[in-house]
């Protein structure tokens, strides 16, 4: 009898440790409805292992779940506006700035395993900046080093971001870099190149070694004197989107010439990444076929920087003039617009760059802030619903100090970040 006591007690409060330290509630001053702009206020949110399970005031949750008062980690966001991680869809962890190194040298001279370093201080950057999911698009050279970091997070050892991940991504023959070199070389080349009916058995290997997403190159700077051109044909891509979505996943394209872009909607693919010339007719076609566009201005923005443009008292460069034509074009057809950065080129943990600069070039700030939670979080292509604060979502959280729809330099470093329903910094 005294052992089964005993066995009960134990049980008892186990049971009581294991549910002290699964329910969080959150108490911001107020919460953020991204898919509105609403703010609310007198709202609690309730997280239960990694997912958010109620929200309402404080003493209804208590209430409806009967949770003893012992059983909540409070954590107070006394003043601070709630709202969902932000998402960064077009990354690079495997690169750093190209004024550091340039991309030749990265792919060609750097280690694996300096690469695979400064990834893992590029997630852990990425992460302190509030940016709580990416969306890898290619190693650039480094094979399944993204896969391998995804891994290594998931189980807890370094700090990061939700990431999924692309692998090597898939090139025409001829069409990728690094290029110019004396051909006794056997160069390490920045992704996989295959064509035709072969394509189908790349992008099952990558797949298979772990690509959560198809990464595809519609174009490249290929032209006889250096300008982009189409690489892939409408048919090749298509055999590419089927491979992909016959396995559920999705196919994003890098593509600046309008001839890409076009190909790329038809084959059925999920986003299209730069789209520096696509025209008003292609972003129609885009926003008919549910196309996502990621216009990643921050990189053309650095890379033009890098070759000497001062922003501000110089002239635009035409890739910039160019960038913003292409928005207004898209902004005008109502194609989705996405936050993607293409950071990597640039100082990862700035992503917010981004953000600024898709306002600065004419997207409203609530499309803004939608373009990096909402819109990205359905990239993202993850099982459970991810991007807002409502029940049922992912709990990947940071409050920030401001209303970030009249700011958006209020986004620059969360005073807290959850993330899978743990506390990465507390307020
Ligand atoms: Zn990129």
């Amino acid at each position: 009898m005294k052992a089964f006591i005993q066995y009960i007690l134990i049980g008892f409060l186990c049971a009581q440790t294991t549910m002290a330290a699964d329910y969080k509630l959150l108490k911001p001053a107020q919460i953020l409805d991204v898919e509105t702009g609403e703010l609310m206020s007198g709202q609690a949110v309730l997280v239960s292992g990694n997912k958010i399970m109620a929200i309402g005031p404080e003493s209804d949750l208590r209430q409806n779940h009967n949770i003893a008062m012992e059983e909540f980690e409070i954590i107070d966001l006394d003043g601070l506006t709630l709202m969902p991680g932000l998402i960064d869809a077009h990354s690079h962890i495997l690169l750093h700035p190209y004024n550091e190194t340039s991309w030749n040298d990265q792919v060609l001279l750097e280690s694996r395993a300096e690469r695979v370093a400064r990834g893992v201080n590029h997630l852990k950057a990425t992460l302190d900046a509030g940016f709580t999911s990416l969306r890898d698009l290619g190693s650039e050279g480094a094979g399944y080093a993204d896969v391998g970091l995804k891994r290594t997070l998931k189980k807890g050892i370094i700090p990061g971001p939700r990431l999924i991940v692309a692998g090597p991504a898939i090139v025409a023959t001829g069409s990728y870099g690094p290029k110019g070199f004396d051909l006794a070389h056997n160069l390490n080349l920045g992704a996989e190149p295959a064509d035709g009916n072969d394509l189908i058995r790349v992008t099952r290997d990558q797949m298979g070694k772990g690509a959560d997403i198809v990464k595809v190159y519609a174009d490249y700077r290929w032209g006889p004197h250096g300008g982009a051109q189409p690489t892939f044909s409408l048919d090749e891509l298509k055999l590419i989107v089927e491979t992909a979505n016959s396995s559920g996943r999705e196919v994003v394209v890098h593509s600046a010439t309008a001839e890409g872009m076009r190909r790329a909607t038809l084959a059925g693919v999920q986003s299209i990444e730069h789209g520096d010339f696509g025209t008003r007719e292609i972003f129609e076609l885009m926003r008919d076929h549910n196309v996502v566009f990621c216009p990643t201005l921050a990189v053309t923005e650095a890379n033009a920087e890098y070759a000497g443009w001062k922003k501000g008292e110089d002239q635009m460069p035409a890739s910039v003039a160019r960038k913003h034509a292409a928005m207004t074009s898209a902004i005008e057809a109502g194609v989705i617009i996405c936050n993607g950065s293409d950071v990597g080129p640039y100082t990862h943990g700035t992503n917010l760059r981004e953000l600024k600069l898709l306002n600065e070039y004419g997207l409203s700030m609530l499309k803004t802030i939608q373009a990096a939670t909402i819109v990205a979080a359905d990239l993202m292509n993850q099982q459970e619903p991810l991007g807002q604060v409502k029940t049922g979502y992912l709990a990947d959280l940071i409050a920030v100090d401001g209303n970030p729809l009249e700011d958006l330099d209020v986004l620059s470093g969360p005073q807290m970040i959850m993330i899978d329903g743990e506390i990465y910094r507390a307020p």
